[in-house]
Formats: C-alpha cells, structure tokens, sequence
C-alpha cells in the first residue's frame, strides 16, 4: 500500500485516485475548485462515468480516498505524487503548460523527503525534464520524476483503468520505476518500460494515429457515398487483416471531438513544427474533421431543401461520443450551430449531457426523453451513438415526427431496416 496524492481531480485525476485507491492504495486527491472538492467529500460527482460514483462513495467512505485542496499537506504525506491537471490547447495549437507549471512548483515548495514525481497529462515531449527543474529549485533532496500517460477513454475510463492494454513507464531510474511497479502491481497489462521522452511521444502518437484513423475511414466513407459501397462493411473487411486489427478505429461518422484527440492533433502539429519536421498528414486529419463535423448539413437539405426557415429538427445526442456527458468539441455544436444559423427550430435529447449542455447552448428547447425530441419534428438528426437510441421503437418514432426523415451522423440504426419502416434515411459512407 502506498499513500499518493493526486493533483487534478478531473477526469483522469478523478478516475486514476479512485481505482488506485480501489486497488489497495490511501490516495489524497486534490483540486484548485473547491466547489468540485466540497462535492466530492458530499458524494456528488462531477461528470458522468460509468461505474465511477460507486467506486468513489466506498473508497471515500472506506477512508482509502479523501479530498482536499491542500496540497502541501497531500504531498506531505504520499510517497507518490500524480500530475493530472488540463493540458488545453493555445490559440495556435500549442498546448498550455501552466497548470503542470504551477503544479510542480507547488509540489516543489512542499516535498519533505524522497518522492516519484508522475506525469499523468498529456504533455510536449521534455515537459519532464522542466517539471524535473521546477521540483528541484524548490528542493535539493532526492526525486524522481516519471512519465505515465493516461490512455483511459471517456465513457469506460474505470474499465480502462483497472484493464489497461499496456502500462506505459517512462524514465524514474530504478528507485523511481520500482516504486511505479509495485504501485501497479495489481493491474493487468503490459509494461513498456521506457524513457521520459518516448513515454511521453507514445501518447501523442497513439492519439494522433487513432484521429488519423478516424479521417480516414471518414474519407473512405465519403467515397462509399459517391460510388454505392458501404463503409461498414468496407471497415469490418478491413479489420480482418491483421495488420489493420479487429479493434481497428475505423467506424464512419460525423467526426471526433472530445477534449483529447482535437487537443493533441493540434499539440503534435505544433511539436512537429517546432522540431522542423513536417507532418503534413496531420494537418489533413484535422481538416477532414472539420468538413466532416459540417457534412450532415447538406444530408439534412437534400432532405429538406435548402432553405431551412421554421424547420423543426431533432437533435438525438450532444455528447461528444456515448457513454459521457463532455461536450467538448463535440460534433452536436457544430451541426446545432448550422441549424441555428439557417433559422430552424432546434430540439434537443442527451441521455446525461443535457444539465450541462443548458449551460451553454441557447435558442433552443430541451427534450424530457428522445421520443418528446422527435415529436412534429421534420428532421431527426443523430449525432451521439448512445444504445438507448439503438433500441428506439421505429414506428413510434416515425408516428411521432410530422415528416419521417432521419440523417443518421453515427450510423445507429441499419439502413435495409430504415427504409422497410418508411423513413428517408441517410447515414455516413452507405
Ligand atoms: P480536466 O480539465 O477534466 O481536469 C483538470 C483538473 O485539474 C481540474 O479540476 C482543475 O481544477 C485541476 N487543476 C488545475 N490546476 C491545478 C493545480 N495547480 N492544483 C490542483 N488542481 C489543479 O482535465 P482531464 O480531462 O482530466 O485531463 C487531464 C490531463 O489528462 C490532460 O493533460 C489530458 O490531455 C489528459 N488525458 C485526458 C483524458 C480524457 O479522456 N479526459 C484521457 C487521457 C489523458
């Protein structure tokens, strides 16, 4: 058992303390926002992951996870210290080191004796090297500092966490990587043990190689759209090759978002840049997102004409992708936005982004459930797979709606099935 504070209660620091705490170890996780933090010790969560309430209230309750906005008295007492604070992007693409800074001169100020130092964001290559030289202005004494990127997804962060496909240790020296293996020693997976810099280049690679899959099957599919092939067939013949891989990311749609692979896309760019190392598939990955986040537009008007004026249009899922409540960069803003830009009418339907969404999102109304979206509606449009939507009885759904058409962005439903049950349906690269 070893006592580790983590710094950033997001959603990797969130999920990594409470699964290390899960898995036998007393972890402090600390935070700036002591709103999040007041929240916390009441039990309330603040986003949306599977599984990750309960796992929070029993180690909470069970005094092996405690939260707090002190940070000297965290690092005090663990022997383990995550970074796990935001890496956003800059306006020109380069990633924001401010928080990792002022973490680690935070910990710096507080270290007491021998500690590993681990850098759990997502950070340019030789961030450890400078958060190695803020720790030591403040502290003489002997640390480690270790890269360990975080490859959870949202939306089966806990899953992901506790079955990790591999297990990345950068750097640590020996002391520094012993300590790593034990704190990790109940969890499965792989260990690549390597150094700070190619730790921290795997993440941006794994990512920028997952975005780049998604442009592409994307490109496939517009093709598809053109010739009269069907990109999820094309996808499941491709994945059968093993070079490809069965869990290959290849499913069409309308694009990725989320706060990580729009974030390190243009986070790799800049570090190529900086290097004078042209990437220049990059810089097509992410401009085929873009056109990709504005393909349904033209679906919706060969649907419903041009002129969208007073149209009433359903908007299933805000969500970037199912299983979460983040909105950041998702699709659903940028297809809201067209709509609200023409004049339509705009309903909407989240299974669990829909508090948030309030927030931000202004002009139009909030469905209690997807059926009430689609009432009178001339257009449903889906831009979140969430498997609620799967199991949507059809003809209830075409009943509800004052015209049945239906631009599927995410594939959910199949389009034999569609066009038996009556609708103009039109889904990505079929
Ligand atoms: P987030 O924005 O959800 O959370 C960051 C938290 O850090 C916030 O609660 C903020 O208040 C806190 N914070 C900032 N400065 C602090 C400080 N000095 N001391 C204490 N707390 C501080 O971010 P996130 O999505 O959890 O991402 C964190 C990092 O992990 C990023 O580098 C991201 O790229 C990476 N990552 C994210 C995911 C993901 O799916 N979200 C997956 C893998 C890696």
């Amino acid at each position: 058992m070893k006592k580790i504070a983590v710094i950033g209660t997001g959603y990797v620091g969130l999920v990594t303390g409470t699964c290390l705490a899960e898995i036998g170890h007393e972890v402090y996780c600390v935070d700036i926002d002591s709103q999040k933090i007041e929240n916390l010790k009441k039990g309330i969560i603040p986003i949306y992951e599977p599984g990750l309430e309960e796992l929070v209230k029993k180690n909470f309750e069970s005094k092996s996870l405690s939260f707090t906005t002190e940070i000297r008295e965290a690092v005090e007492k663990s022997e383990v210290v995550f970074i796990a604070v935001g890496t956003p992007p800059m306006a020109d693409g380069s990633v924001n080191l401010e928080y990792v800074k002022t973490a680690a001169e935070s910990i710096g100020k507080a270290m007491n004796g021998y500690k590993v130092i681990v850098n759990k964001s997502t950070v340019p290559i030789g961030t450890g090297d400078a958060v190695q030289r803020i720790v030591s202005t403040h502290y003489q004494g002997e640390f480690d500092v270790v890269s360990n990127p975080e490859f959870l997804r949202e939306g089966s962060a806990v899953k992901d966490f506790m079955e990790p496909d591999r297990i990345v240790i950068g750097n640590g020296g020996e002391k520094g990587r012993g300590v790593m293996t034990e704190l990790y020693a109940p969890l499965p997976g792989e260990r690549v043990m390597t150094n700070i810099k190619t730790a921290e280049m795997i993440k941006y690679a794994s990512n920028a190689y997952l975005a780049t899959s998604i442009s592409f099957i994307n490109s496939i599919a517009n093709i598809c759209e053109k010739v009269g092939a069907d990109v999820t067939e094309v996808a499941k013949g491709m994945r059968l090759d093993k070079r490809i891989g069965r869990y290959a990311f290849l499913d069409a749609g309308v694009g990725y978002g989320g706060s990580c692979f729009p974030k390190d896309v243009k986070g790799l760019i800049q570090i190529a840049h900086e290097n004078n190392v042209s990437f220049d598939i990059l810089d097509s990955v992410e401009a085929t997102n873009e056109a990709q986040k504005q393909s349904l537009l033209p679906k919706i008007q060969t649907l419903l004409g041009k002129n969208l004026h007073g149209k009433r249009i359903a908007i299933w899922g805000l969500a970037f992708k199912a299983e979460t409540d983040d909105m950041r960069e998702a699709p659903a803003l940028t297809v809201i936005k067209q709509l609200q830009d023409r004049d339509a009418e705009v309903v909407v339907f989240d299974p669990v982004a829909q508090e948030g969404a309030r927030k931000i999102l202004t002009n139009l109304e909030f469905a209690n459930d997807f059926y009430k979206a689609v009432e009178n509606a001339d257009c449903l449009v889906i831009t979140t797979e969430w498997k609620v939507f799967k199991d949507a009885d059809l003809a209830k759904i075409k009943s509800l709606m004052k015209n049945p058409n239906v631009v599927d962005g995410r594939n959910v439903f199949e389009v034999e099935l569609m066009k038996e049950k009556g609708f103009n349906y039109i889904s990505v690269g079929r």
